[in-house]
């Protein structure tokens, strides 16, 4: 499909398979802005990129914007490099990991990070979320920790599971899909929430043989898919009371 984008200095026709240019960039801006709607976008910092098919790169918002602020003129491309290939923009030096992921994890194309409350408070544990919940079944042996903040210690730290936890800074999630990261994000704010306002009270997590069958049933219940159309649902109501 051919299309004309317009990016910050010209107007371009741009092929990218079967997702357009303009595609990954309306999905970037309204997965920040559902994000935001659920407190995961208050603060400068917090990123959503997709990888560009073919290319080494991807796009991904820029750091002059929190995500509850995020426009089509806020997504710019940058190179794995670190290059910004669309000029002018300034972009999160934590984008290493970014680049790092996509380099390691060939079946990753969607990563979302961000510093939401819940995610950033439960992260200080320096352990993954127990399970609190049904929806916790998602991060069971699929939570990754980091020991430092340093960004190349990130990706060999998640190695093949979808999410890991940078203790006092925030959370990434990664996917195939938008959707699956996304979604994976939002539940692991609500699930971080449970775990810190449980964890020490005496209440007692799902028994381990509860567990994967609570994840084959969320799973096949298709609640990540249902969560990123809450989302987007969410940041297009945003978008549109700007307009
Ligand atoms: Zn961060």
């Amino acid at each position: 499909m051919h299309i004309i984008l317009r990016n910050a200095l010209t107007w371009r026709v741009v092929v990218t398979g079967t997702v357009t240019e303009a595609e990954m960039i309306d999905n970037v801006v309204v997965a920040c802005r559902g994000l935001a709607q659920f407190g995961m976008g208050d603060l400068i910092g917090g990123h959503v990129s997709l990888r560009v098919p073919g290319e080494d790169a991807y796009f991904c918002n820029t750091f002059d914007r929190t995500l509850s602020e995020v426009t089509t003129d806020d997504v710019v491309k940058v190179a794995f490099d670190g290059s910004v290939l669309t000029p002018g923009r300034y972009v999160s030096l934590g984008l290493t990991f970014h680049t790092g992921i996509y380099q390691l994890r060939p079946d990753v194309n969607a990563i979302v990070h961000t510093h939401g409350y819940w995610i950033t408070t439960q992260a200080a544990f320096a352990r993954p979320p127990l399970m609190w919940h049904n929806l916790a079944t998602f991060f069971h042996d699929d939570c990754a920790m980091v020991e430092d903040d340093s960004f190349e210690a990130i990706a060999p730290a998640l190695g093949t599971k979808s999410t890991i936890l940078i203790p006092w800074h925030g959370a990434i999630t990664v996917a195939d899909t938008l959707s699956t990261a996304a979604g994976l994000h939002h539940t692991l704010e609500y699930i971080c929430r449970l775990d810190v306002q449980l964890a020490n009270t005496g209440a007692q997590p799902m028994p381990p043989d509860m567990v994967l069958k609570m994840r084959e049933l969320v799973t096949r219940a298709g609640y990540l898919e249902e969560t990123w159309q809450l989302l987007r649902r969410a940041g297009h109501r945003a978008l549109a009371a700007e307009r």
